[in-house]
């Protein structure tokens, strides 16, 4: 690697570890400042490479212990499974999945990725095999190939065009003279907030991780846009253990399974024609098209 990249790889591994994921994915900032370290148990070992099994088993979390957010969460994933995950605002469903990356530790029970508790694995090694698209994507001043490439900085240049052209880049590429050396960020190019999402995609799928955690956007796209990361999105899950903030009825009826969040825990789950034949808070949800939005006002 390059010495140019030791820098980059630095802040990209303080990124990578700390994405805003911590608070509802929004407010890594204040958790480098404020939240304990979460650092490796003494005899951590690398985990070695998923096929992505994973398990919560009665697991509690509370950001103040005294207060769960959740409790007694049992839950089983097989390796290569979309389950969406719904329920109402505030309900926990990021504070779920941030569990997965250990942003936050477990305050009772634990989570398993083929059956190794993830406390026993190195932060490092298990936040190398997950990839995580967040709302707000964020992305550095540089250029597009810095961008993609810091989902894996010994990718070749083909490997980059490759994950590009699957998170449908290649307009954006052939619009930009500099093609993968533009630089974009407050200096370069200003990229909308559809590019900016396919960029991170893109990185993912350089990157390759056996298990996928997307928070999907809220804010509305132009349509196109929305059916381009749509269909980039669905080919990123294939193959992966996928697990969906799901806003999105099309997701939610393609995911193999739709889990219900709610009162601290698992209301319901199943398939979405099920979920609705049992009536319920899902069929309350859906019928509201209410099923996972953080701000109705907004929505
Ligand atoms: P939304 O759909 O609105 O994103 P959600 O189901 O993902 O909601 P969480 O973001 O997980 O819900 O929030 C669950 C609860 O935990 C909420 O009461 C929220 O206010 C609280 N919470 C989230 N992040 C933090 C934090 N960093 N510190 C303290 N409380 C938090």
């Amino acid at each position: 690697i390059n010495v140019f990249y030791q820098p980059l790889e630095r802040i990209a591994a303080v990124i990578e570890n700390y994405p805003k994921g911590i608070a509802g994915f929004r407010r890594y900032q204040e958790f480098l400042t404020t939240e304990p370290e979460i650092i490796d148990r003494p005899g951590a070992v690398a985990a070695p490479a998923f096929k992505g099994a994973v398990a919560f088993e009665g697991v509690r979390f509370g950001y103040d212990p005294a207060r769960p957010v959740l409790d007694g969460v049992s839950l089983s994933v097989r390796a290569g499974e979309t389950v969406a995950f719904v329920g109402p605002s505030g309900a926990g469903k990021t504070t779920l999945l941030s569990l997965l990356p250990r942003f936050y530790e477990v305050d009772q029970g634990r989570i398993t990725i083929d059956g190794h508790d993830i406390r026993d694995l190195t932060l490092a090694s298990l936040r190398q095999q997950i990839g995580i698209v967040q709302q707000d994507v964020f992305l550095f001043a540089g250029t597009l190939r810095d961008n993609i490439a810091y989902g894996r900085l010994d990718a070749t240049e083909d490997e980059i065009l490759e994950a590009a052209h699957r998170a449908r880049l290649d307009g954006l590429l052939a619009d930009c003279p500099d093609g993968l050396d533009t630089v974009v960020g407050e200096r370069g190019v200003k990229l909308s907030g559809g590019q900016k999402q396919r960029v991170a995609i893109a990185r993912i799928f350089l990157k390759n991780p056996p298990i996928l955690i997307l928070d999907e956007a809220t804010s509305a796209l132009d349509t196109e846009t929305e059916r381009a990361i749509q269909a980039s999105l669905q080919e990123l899950a294939r193959g992966r253990t996928s697990l969906i903030i799901a806003h999105r009825l099309a997701t939610i009826r393609d995911a193999d399974r739709i889990v219900v969040i709610n009162g601290g825990g698992i209301a319901a789950e199943g398939a979405h024609e099920s979920l609705i034949r049992a009536g319920g808070l899902y069929q309350r949800l859906h019928e509201a098209q209410d099923l996972a939005l953080p701000n109705r006002t907004t929505a």
